[in-house]
């Protein structure tokens, strides 16, 4: 058998693993896991293959089968969405034709479309530039790196409701983490940032990751930096609920997830710049086999411009607000219902749609490992456990969960 064979398209083992795919995303979701069919697979790495075909069949109980879905009526839990279908073929193309972001030689065209994908959504948020990362932990790095390159900041100021991932940069990159107290809403306590922030990066937290709260935004005067962490409701700039995130154009840098509210497939994070050459600059390496510097943190890295341009250019900026507003609207008809019943206590009403809720009587957690049939994260709140409901899956039906949860209590 020549050994190349494997590189050139199987159509049949293709047509296969697609149809599996469908088949299970057109079922209604309802994993039955079996947290041992993993160990099933050999327990050292396989001498002989099986070939791609009866390898894929192998993997389709558990990784098809048996993973979490997020498209179920009763997930509304964490920050993962499901993805539009369209996604689905992007990443497809984009595996098999592996262009590497860093090389203009291996992506001529991935590249630009990285630029364009920035060039869409940059301006809403009144910057100039920036570029794709994972995610938000490494947008957040990397605007931190960039504050202290051209800044000489030497200190990160941030709520008490900050996401780990600051805490991480902070320490990565030698600065101090000055945590200021949030109030009761989990917001930023303006009255308590210190007076002088002429060396400090000023975090400001646009959907805080338990309660989605907001900082205000136009705070940060006299900061070094100020730097919005808009990893959660950063897409919402482009909604009816845009005026949520009024001040942000005032910011230095923004970190967005676009594995989050935009639907993209993990890792898809945006890192935007009020002036992006200088970062870019500051943050740029190049290396003698370089055609062009390596700027930010990443080497290699894949194409996921390509699925993220799809989704844009398939729905618009109309057609992601849309989305956007109807998982708002989730978060409002789940708030509706615990607080019309008596055995459910709501903490807040929603600010940029998560739902923080529990049962009155009986613990949140205890409750949630009694979950049939239905998702819900849970979060600390100023010490307590509550429920998080991110309503980040259009197909989610808050009654469904909240009938869930209503099972769950009766049978203790
Ligand atoms: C999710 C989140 C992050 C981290 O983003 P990842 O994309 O998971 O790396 C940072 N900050 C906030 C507020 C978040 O919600």
């Amino acid at each position: 058998m020549p050994h190349e064979e494997d590189f050139a398209p199987d159509s049949e083992g293709l047509h296969e693993a697609l149809r599996r795919l469908i088949e299970v995303r057109s079922q209604r979701g309802d994993p039955h896991v079996d947290p041992d069919s993993v160990l099933q697979l050999p327990s050292a790495l396989p001498e002989t293959g099986v070939g791609g075909r009866a390898a894929l069949d192998v993997l389709a109980g558990p990784a098809l089968e048996q993973a979490s879905r997020l498209d179920h009526p009763g997930f509304l839990a964490h920050m993962d969405p499901p993805t539009p279908w369209m996604t689905w073929a992007a990443t497809a193309w984009a595996a098999a034709l592996n262009q590497n972001l860093l090389h203009p030689d291996t992506a001529p065209i991935a590249r630009q479309l990285e630029g364009k994908v920035i060039d869409w959504l940059a301006p809403a948020f009144g910057m100039d530039g920036g570029h794709l990362v994972p995610g938000s932990t490494i947008a957040n790095l990397t605007a931190l790196w960039a504050a202290r390159e051209l800044t000489g900041a030497r200190r990160v100021v941030i709520s008490t409701a900050a996401h780990l991932s600051i805490a991480k940069a902070a320490r990565i990159l030698g600065l101090e983490l000055v945590q200021v107290p949030a109030d009761d809403q989990q917001r930023l306590r303006v009255d308590l940032l210190p007076d002088d922030l002429a060396d400090a990066v000023v975090v400001l937290i646009a959907g805080t990751v338990a309660t989605g709260a907001m900082d205000p935004l136009d705070l940060g005067h006299g900061a070094a930096w100020v730097h919005v962490d808009a990893a959660w409701a950063g897409p919402l700039r482009l909604s009816k609920h845009a005026r949520l995130l009024d001040g942000i154009e005032a910011a230095d840098s923004v970190a967005i997830s676009a594995h989050k509210w935009l639907y993209q497939p993990k890792e898809c994070g945006v890192v935007l710049f009020a002036d992006a050459e200088p970062v870019h600059a500051a943050l740029s390496f190049g290396g003698g086999y370089l055609a062009a510097p390596n700027i930010g943190l990443l080497g290699s890295h894949a194409n996921t411009a390509l699925p993220l341009a799809v989704t844009l250019l398939a729905w618009g900026r109309a057609g992601v607000a849309g989305r956007n507003e109807a998982d708002m609207a989730t978060g409002d008809r789940l708030a509706d219902l615990v607080s019309d019943a008596a055995d459910l206590e709501l903490w807040r009403r929603p600010t940029t749609g998560i739902v923080n809720w529990r049962p009155r009587d009986v613990a949140a957690t205890a409750v949630r490992s009694r979950l049939q049939d239905a998702w819900v994260s849970v979060a600390d709140i100023a010490g307590h456990s509550w429920f998080r409901s991110v309503p980040v899956n259009p197909l989610a039906d808050p009654q469904h969960v909240v009938n869930a949860v209503r099972r769950a209590l009766t049978q203790r």
